[in-house]
């Protein structure tokens, strides 16, 4: 069951949002929660055809949003992608730095080729979105306006699930940035932050590499009441919301009865 909207009018409005991995799952669903909470969304991913059906719901709804199709691992494509928002927006001052995927595998099967493609992501990607929207947030905080950098981790940063060293590794390299990141920026009024999920509804299942993996950890969604993609877009919100003074910077956020 998703959580009900706690959040209520327009406590974003003026908020200059950017999401990658916004064409499903978390990313898709901030985007249009933010945007209902009065934020201007950007939202980037590679299937431009989910991204413009976002912003067809978004300005239905009477807000503004673009779509930007990239792939975050190439790195001039995200700076041309930041350079689009200027122009069309203005500065950012909220990004959900979310693009990532899990592939499951033993380490001595050594399936290089997916321990790249996660590392290309979730390192690599999240480095390119920070490296082009870090300018954006601390002109934003040097402005007197609210600046977020909110990177999705997972629970995987610091717990020992089978089969997932890799994708582990790239969550606790996020988790670990986050809070250097926080040191750096904080001062400078940047807030910085890691939502740390644990099991969510959403695309990721259909990506881990093989579909009997697929159907596990389906099953596993499917056996409890897990998170919807609603509940992290409403924490998200949530922190962005709250005072500038407060920064909200790591949030572990379980389904209740999620075990491991
Ligand atoms: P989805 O698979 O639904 O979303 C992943 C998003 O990343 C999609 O929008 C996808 O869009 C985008 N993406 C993938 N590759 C690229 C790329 N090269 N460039 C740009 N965008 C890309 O899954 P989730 O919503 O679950 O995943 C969001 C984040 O949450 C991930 O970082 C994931 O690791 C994390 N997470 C998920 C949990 C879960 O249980 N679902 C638990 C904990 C963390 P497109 O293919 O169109 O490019």
């Amino acid at each position: 069951m998703a959580m009900t909207a706690l959040l209520t009018g327009t406590p974003l409005s003026g908020r200059i949002a950017v999401m990658s991995g916004a064409s499903s799952g978390m990313g898709a669903a901030a985007a249009e929660r933010l945007a209902e909470l009065g934020a201007t969304v950007a939202v980037l991913a590679r299937r431009k055809d989910r991204l413009d059906d976002i912003v067809e719901r978004v300005e239905a709804a009477g807000g503004s949003a673009m779509a930007i199709a990239v792939d975050v691992t190439d790195r001039a494509a995200v700076q041309a992608a930041a350079d689009q928002v200027a122009e069309r927006f203005g500065t950012t001052d909220l990004v959900f730095n979310n693009a990532g995927v899990q592939i499951v595998s033993g380490i001595e099967e050594l399936k290089v080729d997916d321990w790249q493609r996660q590392i290309d992501l979730n390192i690599s990607g999240l480095m390119n979105v920070i490296a082009a929207f870090l300018p954006h947030l601390t002109d934003s905080a040097a402005q007197g306006r609210p600046a977020d950098l909110i990177n999705t981790s997972s629970i995987a940063a610091t717990r020992i699930l089978p089969r997932l060293s890799i994708y582990s590794g790239t969550k606790a390299y996020i988790s670990q940035l986050t809070r250097l990141l926080r040191v750096e920026l904080g001062p400078k009024m940047v807030r910085v932050a890691a939502i740390e999920p644990g099991m969510v509804d959403t695309e990721l299942p259909d990506h881990v590499g093989n579909t009997d993996t697929s159907q596990y950890i389906n099953d596993l969604i499917n056996g409890i009441d897990v998170l919807q993609s609603a509940d992290i877009a409403e924490t998200l919100a949530f922190m962005a919301a709250l005072p500038r003074h407060v920064n909200l910077s790591e949030i572990t956020v379980f389904p209740t009865a999620q075990a491991l």
